[in-house]
């Protein structure tokens, strides 16, 4: 790993590619327009980035559905398709330094674990796409002899990716790759403050053969670009990560144009319910502490609500409490820091709006509470330290609202009908975890919390090989697994006619 001053320097003589990426090559925005892109570590401008809108999207949305027709990637045999994602996984990990610092200095995340997460994370999701696809076998249905019924996946055309700023590679590779692996072509839009891991991933693509117009990416708003994609007439599915409100304006577009499929993943107020018999505090403390510190908090499934037992709320404090302050808060560049900056002065303001709201709403700070500069000539980052909240009121703003933040809303109970019922007191329903060593009420705690993810006795396990996404206001998508290949195709049924069961 490189040193700190290694990578401020690199940092320094970064000469990101910042057009917008369309029929394989880079291209302005037609309106020539541009706007600034920042380094959350310090505030300074990384470079200015293409603000493509309806004529770029358009442009995109063409040229994705001249290579879908021409049948050049979504007629080809499965092992090219599979050979092709192989060697884009191994060039993601060939360009791991460029890719992880990319992704670092936009959005704040510490570089070591943009080098040891988001990088091989992404990399590893487009392999185990490519394995999977020439492993996957259609049906035939039970007809009568008289016939031969086939049902088979045919991939769905266009589709819109629309990701959200907190984690762009990987979130981009979870929609990317089953989107690619099932033979569409994609047009991916990324959040406005994060867009330059995905356009090198787009040309790392396009070197890994990956022919022209099957992958764009089209920079800019989203009041714009993103608009413009989910209204798009050639655009034939959305996949969303993002906030509730917007999740649900592509619902909008697409009912007041062609009627495209949506597939929305959004937002989170997880809950960890700790019972009186949690096998390990200290363990608990640990994932508590990393459920909700890990990116600042910035992370949609992060376990923002702790529910505990009021006979051992004190200890479990006290020991998350003596795990955060030995987190090393720091320089994103640093490979020693482990939490680091809040991705843009907005984020910045909501989480430090909703400090203040904590405090008319008379909670507790156990720890933390303030914005802080965690290293010479970072004074201008957006950085908030830990921060623990207990005594709060699950059903108001702090328990209720997703803050985005280091921010840990602590609330005691009684009993499991009270846990249960606190855990579900939600509009969210995206993750929860459940502490306890009695394995029939963790079993019956996990059936009755509406979540898309429930950990037991850990928290945030993530691996493709499962899927992920929501209940109710967390949205109804499924990103990773096989189930998200299966999502980016349409079944068809072919019905032959064999006449006479009489043998010729
Ligand atoms: P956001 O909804 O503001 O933006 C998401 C994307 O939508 C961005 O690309 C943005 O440019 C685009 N967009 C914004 N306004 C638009 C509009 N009017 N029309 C079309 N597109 C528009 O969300 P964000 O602030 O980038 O991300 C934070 C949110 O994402 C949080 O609520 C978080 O919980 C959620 N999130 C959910 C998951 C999940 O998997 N469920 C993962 C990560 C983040």
């Amino acid at each position: 790993m490189l040193t700190t001053e290694q990578w401020i320097e690199r940092a320094k003589n970064l000469r990101p590619k910042a057009d917008l990426f369309i029929d394989g090559k880079f291209v302005s925005a037609v309106s020539g327009k541009r706007f600034d892109t920042l380094a959350p570590r310090d505030g300074s401008v990384i470079t200015t980035v293409a603000r493509g809108d309806g004529a770029d999207v358009d442009a995109a949305a063409r040229s994705a559905a001249k290579a879908f027709e021409s049948g050049v990637w979504s007629k080809t045999d499965p092992r090219h398709r599979q050979a092709i994602l192989t060697k884009f996984s191994d060039l993601i990990l060939a360009n791991r330094e460029e890719l992880a610092l990319l992704e670092s200095i936009e959005t704040g995340h510490p570089i070591g674990d943009a080098m040891n997460v988001d990088v091989p994370s992404a990399a590893r999701s487009f392999r185990w796409y490519a394995e999977a696809l020439d492993k996957i076998y259609d049906e035939v249905a039970p007809a009568p002899r008289t016939a031969l019924t086939l049902i088979t996946r045919e991939p769905l055309g266009v589709i819109g990716a629309v990701v959200p700023w907190n984690y762009p590679l990987i979130i981009s590779a979870w929609k990317l790759a089953p989107a690619l692996a099932a033979g569409n072509s994609v047009v991916l839009k990324p959040a406005e403050n994060t867009n330059l891991a995905s356009l090198r991933l787009a040309e790392l693509a396009f070197e890994a053969g990956l022919p022209a117009g099957v992958l764009n990416v089209v920079t800019g708003l989203g009041a714009e670009a993103g608009q413009a994609l989910g209204r798009h007439p050639l655009v034939d599915k959305i996949t969303f990560t993002g906030s509730p409100a917007v999740g649900r304006m592509f619902q909008t577009y697409a009912g007041e144009t062609n009627g495209k499929q949506v597939a929305l993943e959004l937002g989170g107020k997880s809950p960890h319910i700790v019972f009186e018999d949690v096998a390990d505090i200290d363990a608990c403390a640990e994932a508590v502490a990393w459920g909700i510190f890990y990116n600042a908090g910035q992370t949609c499934h992060g376990g923002s609500r702790l529910l505990v037992h009021e006979s051992v709320h004190d200890r479990l404090i006290e020991a998350t409490i003596k795990v955060a302050k030995q987190l090393k808060m720091g320089d994103t560049l640093d490979p020693s820091t482990q939490i680091s900056a809040i991705v843009s002065e907005r984020q910045l303001e909501r989480v430090l709006g909703y400090l203040d709201i904590a405090k008319n709403e008379k909670v507790d700070f156990a720890l933390g509470g303030n914005r802080v500069t965690p290293a010479e000539g970072l004074e201008k980052g957006y950085f908030v330290e830990p921060t623990i909240l207990t005594n709060v009121d699950n059903a108001g703003r702090i328990g209720q609202e997703e803050i985005f933040g280091p921010v840990l809303a602590v609330t005691k109970f009684k009993n499991t009908a009270e846990a249960i019922e606190l855990a579900n007191a939600s509009e969210y329903g995206l993750a929860a975890s459940v502490w306890t060593q009695d394995l029939t009420r963790a079993h019956k705690v996990v059936r009755e919390v509406r979540a898309g993810t429930v950990w037991v006795n850990t928290f945030d396990v993530a691996d493709i090989i499962v899927p992920f996404g929501g209940f109710k206001n967390s949205g109804f998508g499924r990103d990773r697994s096989l189930h998200a290949l299966d999502s980016y195709t349409a079944l068809k049924t072919t019905w032959i006619n064999l006449g006479s069961d009489e043998p010729k």
